[in-house]
């Protein structure tokens, strides 16, 4: 068995006999003729016999070898990109019997409960919609891979057992059965290693990353984990960091979606107090109207430094603790006036959806050490948790930047799909249940020993 051939490719072989393997998508039983449509990645396409196609079902596994007809002019579907053909059934095999599906595969789908969708995520796959979302995240991948290639970028991997690396949310921890009562966390982003590459002197650094934060669940958010498009260059500006990405967005969208027209480029900057003044949010949709096929990308920029945690009663980074303070600011540091402090941040905005965010890193030991002490943490804390990072920027730092860009978030928004969930194969749902495999489950008691962990009943 080998499969040679995709049913869209069979309008091109009129008058061939071909083996074509895939599902039955439906089947039309008239008596003496039956009907079937042939699915697999490619398309549909019509297959005609008798008795042999009678005990086929919905969603059977089939080899079907035919002869390849066109169709005569009153009996062409132009809906299908096979319907100028259909193909004249000489043998067919069942390769794997289908009981009947739990979830319909046909439609959008958008009406079906998704915990159910969910749950039966390889079915909902097949689906044209999700099945497209998918090709179409590959190919911006792709293009993206290629594009910073172009640039002189590198894509390096980082490490997913790691230590905590702070964006704001709370870590996942993993639990070592080397080192029994010690933990792991997993990378809510690859910010340090990302600067430690610079400090290697790799200058230009991307990675297609996987970040993993402990949030608490929205109904828009796919829980636990999302890819970045992450990206650091030493020897950088703002804007430089900036074109870049604008470069990069216009060229991988205008490739892989054509039809989506952009409202501005260069994108416009907009800063931080004017959003709030003018949009009433630090997100803004600078769309007059919603159009959809308008990509309205924005930066806003001018970030505060810091931002006052009243609950905790004290200061923490706005974005992440290694953001450096504008030049120019400096002074209110000095000062105590941390409020005052704008950042070298800037974030990137698309019709009202955050979808990055950066900025040039604090590179001198003695700052990064008194921007951990102003939000709170004690020395022996900043030894221990980020020791590694002030020591190594001892040993000749090159001035860095860079910026992520979220890429289900920014799939989810040019392709019109009303969740982030729509965009990635096997989303975990808002409440943090996985696709599938419903996880997260317990373990066996013997897997609890060997890490050295006792399940203690706790009051809530
Ligand atoms: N690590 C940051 C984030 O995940 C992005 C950056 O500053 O490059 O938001």
């Amino acid at each position: 068995m080998m499969k040679k051939l995709f049913v869209a490719d069979t309008p091109k072989m009129i008058g061939k006999v071909v083996e074509l393997y895939g599902w039955v998508a439906s089947k039309r039983d008239h008596k003496k003729v039956v009907f079937i449509d042939l699915r697999d990645r490619s398309g549909v396409v019509q297959v005609i016999g008798d008795e042999k196609l009678k005990e086929l079902s919905q969603e059977d596994v089939v080899y079907v070898k035919g002869l390849i007809k066109e169709r005569p002019k009153n009996l062409i579907n132009s809906k299908l990109k096979t319907g100028t053909i259909e193909i004249e059934a000489q043998k067919v095999v069942i390769l794997s019997k289908a009981k009947p599906l739990p979830i319909p595969i046909e439609g959008d789908g958008y009406q079906i409960d998704e915990e159910v969708r969910l749950k039966y995520r390889y079915l909902d796959l097949r689906r044209e919609r999700l099945k497209n979302n998918l090709f179409f995240r590959y190919q911006f991948i792709k293009e993206i891979r290629h594009f910073m290639d172009a640039k002189g970028f590198i894509e390096i991997e980082t490490p997913i057992l790691t230590k905590a690396t702070p964006e704001g949310a709370r870590d996942f921890i993993v639990p070592s059965r080397l080192q029994k009562g010690k933990f792991y966390a997993l990378p809510q982003s690859p910010q340090q290693y990302k600067q430690l590459l610079m400090l290697s002197g790799f200058e230009k650094y991307f990675q297609i990353a996987r970040c993993f934060r402990d949030e608490d669940p929205r109904a828009d958010r796919a829980y636990g984990e999302f890819t970045q498009l992450d990206v650091e260059k030493s020897f950088t500006s703002q804007e430089e960091i900036q074109g870049l990405i604008e470069e990069l967005l216009v060229m991988v969208i205008k490739k892989v979606f054509p039809k989506k027209k952009f409202l501005k480029v260069p994108f416009p900057k907009i800063s931080y107090q004017e959003a709030l003044e003018k949009y009433q949010s630090d997100r803004p949709d600078i769309r007059q109207s919603q159009e959809d096929d308008v990509l309205a990308f924005c930066w806003v920029i001018d970030f505060p430094l810091f931002e006052w945690k009243e609950q905790e009663k004290r200061w923490d980074a706005t974005h992440h603790p290694f953001t450096s303070p504008k030049k120019e600011d400096l002074p209110f540091l000095e000062k105590g006036e941390y409020e005052k402090i704008r950042a070298d941040q800037y974030d990137l905005v698309l019709n009202g959806f955050e979808v990055g965010g950066g900025s040039i890193r604090i590179t001198d030991p003695k700052l990064q050490a008194k921007i951990f002490e102003i939000m709170g943490h004690t020395k022996e804390q900043v030894e221990e948790k980020f020791g590694h990072l002030l020591e190594a920027f001892s040993y000749g730092v090159p001035p860095h930047g860079g910026i992520a860009l979220g890429l289900d978030r920014l799939l989810q928004v040019i392709l019109n799909e009303k969740s982030v969930r729509e965009a990635i194969a096997f989303p975990a749902s808002s409440g943090g249940k996985t696709s599938v495999m419903d996880a997260p489950s317990s373990v066996d008691e013997e897997q609890l020993r060997e890490l050295g962990i006792e399940r203690k009943k706790v009051k809530r």
